[in-house]
């Protein structure tokens, strides 16, 4: 296994299309690093460079520290799962994952140990004189995996291999290659736009927008400190609530005034010297919806946030709430049985501890 480096790498196409702007990032030797972001943002584009499939306009790829710019793609010792498994339809499950060690001419007998193993690892066995079509979706893809891993390669790069899949056979195929990674200890990366898969599979999620790399860190990292709005209500179902209001500190505490006045919110517990040079402007405040508390009670009865309930979606397990305030629309997670009723008056409380920072103008991290 090997660890794989991008070093100021930078991407325009023929057609003059700047896709990727400067990427640079490590994925470590056994580590599983999902590139997560929007549909175009690049995450494939970053794929087909590391495997050698495009080259690159400017910068550097090392894997297992081998300077690989001029490599090409075979000799890359990479193996690549594309989100349409493209299995040979007219050849067995078995000589699919076959194909590429008979075609390196390996010996008869090693081939059949390597092939046999590897389908037990992911448990197709049964499978292996079956044709594709023969098989279901999550199978299908459990093949294109074994494929993959017959090689033994340095790098695994899978591009959204679950995308076809149904949800309950995806949250399925993610624990199996959660339980696979572990197993195989292998370098792998990413390609998702799916939040879930990032932050129940990575081991660090490298969130991209527009071929900008905007943050590095682990999946709770991305989730708790979002370094900037972007990356704030990207991460999380349903997003972060985030509204602009004015920062101020009254007898010692810092509170977010809306701009018409009304009621202030619970900023923040920190230092004054690292809030100062925001206090008297607007910020975004960000809020997530399990961070925000609703109460059912008249608003006579208590200090926080009126509001009246826009919208009530129920998933089962817990309810989200739409809650129109004088700060906007914010989105507040209850339990399931909690009764509330469409346009009925609420009142939101906010912990500070929880409350998010950003710059109005650079959208960036305050707090
Ligand atoms: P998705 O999640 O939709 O697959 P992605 O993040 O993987 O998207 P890419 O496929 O890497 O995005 O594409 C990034 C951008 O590069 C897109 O705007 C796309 O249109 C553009 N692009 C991709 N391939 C080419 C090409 N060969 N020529 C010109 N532009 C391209």
């Amino acid at each position: 296994m090997a660890e794989v480096r991008l070093v100021h790498v930078h991407k325009v196409f023929d057609n003059g299309a700047h896709v990727l702007h400067d990427i640079t990032m490590e994925v470590g030797d056994g580590e599983f690093v999902v590139l997560l972001g929007p549909s175009g943002c690049g995450k494939t584009t970053v794929l087909r460079l590391i495997a050698g499939l495009e080259d690159i306009t400017t910068g550097e790829i090392f894997i297992g520290g081998r300077r690989v710019n001029d490599v090409p793609p075979k000799d890359r010792d990479i193996a690549m799962v594309f989100q349409d498994y493209a299995l040979y339809p007219h050849m067995t499950v078995y000589e699919n994952i076959a194909f590429g060690l008979r075609m390196r001419g390996m010996a008869r007998a090693e081939l059949q140990r390597r092939v046999v193993d590897t389908a037990r690892v992911l448990d197709i066995l049964d499978l292996l004189q079956r044709k594709p079509h023969q098989v279901s979706g999550g199978e299908r893809q459990r093949v294109a995996l074994a494929r993959a891993i017959v090689r033994e390669p340095k790098v695994f790069l899978l591009d959204e291999p679950l995308s076809n899949l149904d949800a309950k056979l995806r949250g399925h195929m993610r624990a199996e290659l959660h339980r696979l990674y572990r197993s195989l200890g292998a370098t792998i990366i990413y390609v998702t736009h799916d939040q879930t898969e990032a932050m129940t599979l990575g081991t660090r999620i490298v969130v991209l927008r527009d071929g900008v790399v905007q943050q590095v860190d682990t999946p709770r990292g991305v989730y708790e400190k979002p370094v900037n709005t972007f990356v704030a209500s990207f991460i999380g179902t349903p997003p972060m609530n985030l509204f602009p209001a004015c920062l101020v500190q009254e007898q010692g505490e810092f509170l977010l005034r809306h701009q018409d006045g009304g009621l202030a919110l619970p900023a923040a517990k920190a230092s004054a010297a690292h809030l100062r040079p925001w206090l008297g402007s607007t910020v975004i405040a960000g809020i997530r919806p399990e961070h925000a508390c609703l109460h059912t009670a008249s608003p006579a009865m208590g200090k926080g946030l009126p509001g009246t309930v826009e919208m009530v979606e129920r998933t089962g397990a817990e309810s989200f709430v739409a809650v129109r305030t004088g700060y906007g629309s914010m989105v507040v997670r209850v339990p399931p049985d909690l009764p509330v009723s469409l346009s009925s008056p609420v009142l939101l409380t906010f912990d500070a501890e929880h409350v998010h920072l950003f710059d109005a103008g650079s959208q960036m991290r305050i707090l």
